[in-house]
């Protein structure tokens, strides 16, 4: 009976000694996670952000469908902003299905979403193939479709409902925390919801940030989207991130200058004064 216990009191100690290294090495992830890739690499510097940022409010202006989610538009008061800010959970939905496929399918494919499933019960409720059926459009659809499921299923286990403002009250460490438990919610996906949705100051890099990044020499050529994203949050000061990212994602999409995937003729392109951005080229050192 004694040894029966001495075992039970063994096993428990090392279920706890476990527990204490699993909790040590994620913090030891979290630490690696955001630690600065290039720390010699010079740019960009806040002015020449700021001097970007204001160049291309002046070419682009900040298009109204993402203006919406600017902190200071959220806290207008009621009567300039009549609409209620997207629920989180719907933003993060919307980023899931954006995944992989242009704005316009991925749009469609919240619309027809939200037509099909009047509630996030429907959706919990219905047959996969059903939910696959209302979000094709958006391409992925059962890769889409399982996760979302997913997400739902599990906000139901661990907060008996379907909603995610809670993260509103999180620190962005908890919220990352909190966001990557759920199966196929990358890093590139919790940024954009900390952005748009939740109003912190981080810096989501898409395929078009990515490469005019790379191509303006904001990052080393030798940098993949997640260093990137690394980098770029570091240097980028806080209060210019919101405005810089729509801007440079809507440049991304309408010029074709200051993209090296596509051409891929940079000295070339170089001689070209149509983009702007081109001016802030800086030969890497
Ligand atoms: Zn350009």
């Amino acid at each position: 009976m004694e040894k029966k216990r001495k075992r039970k009191q063994e096993a428990k100690r090392n279920e706890e000694r476990n527990a204490k290294s699993v909790k040590a090495s994620q913090i030891q992830t979290e630490n690696e996670n955001l630690k600065e890739p290039f720390p010699s690499h010079s740019g960009p510097t806040p002015q020449e952000c700021l001097d970007i940022r204001d160049t291309l409010l002046a070419l682009h202006g900040l298009p109204p469908e993402l203006a919406k989610y600017r902190k200071s538009q959220q806290q207008t008061d009621d009567t300039i902003n009549p609409d209620p800010p997207e629920t989180v959970l719907d933003g993060l939905v919307r980023t899931i299905l954006s995944q992989n496929t242009t704005e316009s399918n991925s749009n469609k494919a919240f619309a027809s979403l939200k037509s099909s499933f009047p509630t996030w019960e429907h959706v919990h409720g219905a047959e996969s193939k059903e939910l696959e059926n209302a979000i094709r459009c958006g391409g992925l659809a059962p890769t889409k479709a399982s996760c979302i499921k997913n997400l739902l299923r599990c906000l139901l286990e661990k907060r008996g409902k379907f909603c995610l403002e809670y993260l509103r009250d999180l620190s962005v460490a908890q919220i990352k925390a909190e966001l990557s438990l759920f199966k196929g919610i990358g890093p590139k996906t919790v940024a954009c919801v900390l952005m748009f949705n939740l109003q912190q100051d981080d810096f989501p890099v898409d395929t078009h940030i990515f490469e005019i990044a790379k191509t303006i020499g904001w990052v080393p050529a030798v940098a993949d989207r997640n260093k990137t994203y690394l980098h770029l949050n570091q240097r980028i000061p806080n209060e210019l991130k919101f405005d810089l990212n729509c801007l440079l994602y809507t440049h991304g999409k309408f010029c074709s200058k200051c993209s090296s995937k596509r051409g891929n003729k940079q000295q070339k392109k170089f001689n070209d004064n149509s983009c702007p951005l081109l001016n802030y080229y800086k030969e890497p050192v």
